[in-house]
């Protein structure tokens, strides 16, 4: 099998680097560098930049105003953002609603909605997981009972990702309490977060950092034109998204752009009298990972390339590789940067608390934000739907249960 680039999409990547290179503006790109996350602003400026070049809706037909790549294309675009490095597109908006309007919408829905998500004038959440529904999705609970022209929804969201930036939320409701499976009582429905009735709590997690959220329905009023598809067929629309958020989820490019930045700070840091790059397990340790980045990468490249291939739009329970092996290196490179600032990264945390605190940080940006990524990456494991479940897919798959 000839797993390298055509002359095309070595050309295309040349262009995307270059693009990127240009158009990235340098404080954003410098932050980004110090390990920090992206701030919504920096989201919005670099997706409306992408947005202005046509490379905004990455996976989106052309008629709908997306790029008309192919999955390789993609793929590409999406290492060359990581590595840059650079915010990653909103994924609510472009790999989950997106496509969802694409393929379930009204056209009403599309041409309200479509435009305002590729440019990111309308910041969405995604309002699916629940205290007790998680991994069993199904089992939820959040109620919306038909009003005239409404739905009246009552019930609570959790893990809800930016839920305190977003001007939408895309949610699962409970329309019939009483369908014989679970599965075919649930709505999908777009709801406006500025709607009365909505509560958005703030949770703090290990890292420190406001990402995630509870969110409460009280008597929420969601007019019935805001449903996606049918009622009570919710499920066919959370299990296609649920496909397309797999696609690209090994996130490669932030994993070698990690092993990059470490291996430049080891030039930097003392070991035993000398740089801790010249340390021989510390580049046992380096040459580990680049050789499970490069498989990781062959992986990637044949599951995307069979992918376009075979083109009935149905994801590939392969992908479930890339999302365990990705996290996994997301997390063991995310782990190889804290240590390379061993004791310098101890955090006086992070930029919300830092506020609260008298205390400087003992190391350099770098070496504290590591500490930051490591931490919030534990969870890198489980969003996207756990690594257990992504084990289960893949046994069934192999086993063709
Ligand atoms: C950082 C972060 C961001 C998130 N963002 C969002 C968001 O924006 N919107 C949203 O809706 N949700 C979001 N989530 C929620 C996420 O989708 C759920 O946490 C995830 O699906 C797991 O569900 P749970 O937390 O209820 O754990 P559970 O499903 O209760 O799982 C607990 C443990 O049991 C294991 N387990 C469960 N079932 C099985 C099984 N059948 N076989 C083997 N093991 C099993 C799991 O792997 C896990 O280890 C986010 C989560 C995190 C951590």
């Amino acid at each position: 099998m000839d797993l390298r680039f055509t002359p095309d999409e070595a050309a295309f990547r040349d262009e995307v680097r270059a693009f990127i290179r240009d158009n990235l503006p340098a404080d954003i790109r410098e932050r980004m560098r110090l390990g920090y996350g992206p701030r919504k602003e920096d989201t919005v400026r670099w997706q409306r930049i992408l947005n202005k070049r046509g490379w905004a809706a990455i996976s989106w037909p052309e008629e709908h105003g997306g790029p008309g790549w192919t999955a390789i294309q993609k793929m590409i675009f999406l290492e060359e953002n990581q590595v840059a490095p650079a915010p990653e597109l909103s994924s609510f908006n472009i790999t989950m609603l997106g496509p969802v309007l694409i393929q379930f919408g009204t056209d009403e829905q599309k041409k309200r909605f479509l435009p305002r998500a590729a440019n990111l004038d309308d910041w969405w959440c995604q309002g699916f997981s629940e205290p007790g529904a998680g991994s069993d999705l199904a089992s939820l609970k959040t109620a919306a009972k038909r009003d005239g022209d409404h739905y009246v929804v009552n019930g609570q969201k959790i893990w809800t990702s930016t839920a305190h930036h977003a001007d939408w939320c895309f949610l699962l409701v409970r329309t019939n309490p009483n369908a014989a499976k679970r599965q075919e009582g649930i709505s999908f429905l777009l709801v406006d977060m500025k709607t009365p009735g909505i509560t958005v709590r703030p949770i703090i997690s290990i890292d420190g950092s406001h990402h995630l959220n509870e969110v409460f329905f009280d008597d929420v009023r969601v007019p019935v034109e805001n449903r996606v598809y049918e009622e009570n067929k919710g499920w066919d629309v959370a299990k296609f998204l649920l496909g397309n958020e797999r696609t690209g989820i090994a996130r490669l490019g932030k994993s070698k752009e990690r092993v990059r930045s470490a291996k430049e700070m080891a030039r930097s840091v003392r070991e035993g009298g000398k740089p801790l790059i010249e340390d021989a397990a510390f580049r046992q340790r380096i040459a580990q990972l680049e050789v499970d980045m490069k498989a990781l990468e062959i992986t990637q490249y044949r599951v995307v390339s069979a992918y376009d291939k075979q083109r009935d739009g149905r994801p590939d329970p392969l992908s479930s590789v890339l999302k365990v092996k990705g996290t996994e290196l997301l997390q063991s490179t995310t782990e190889l940067a804290m240590d390379v600032g061993g004791p310098m990264s101890m955090p006086i945390w992070a930029e919300e608390l830092a506020a609260l605190s008298n205390e400087p940080d003992v190391g350099p940006e770098w070496a504290t934000q590591a500490t930051g990524s490591y931490l919030f990456l534990r969870a890198a494991s489980i969003y996207g739907g756990t690594n257990e479940i992504q084990k289960n897919i893949l046994t069934k798959a192999v086993l063709r249960l």
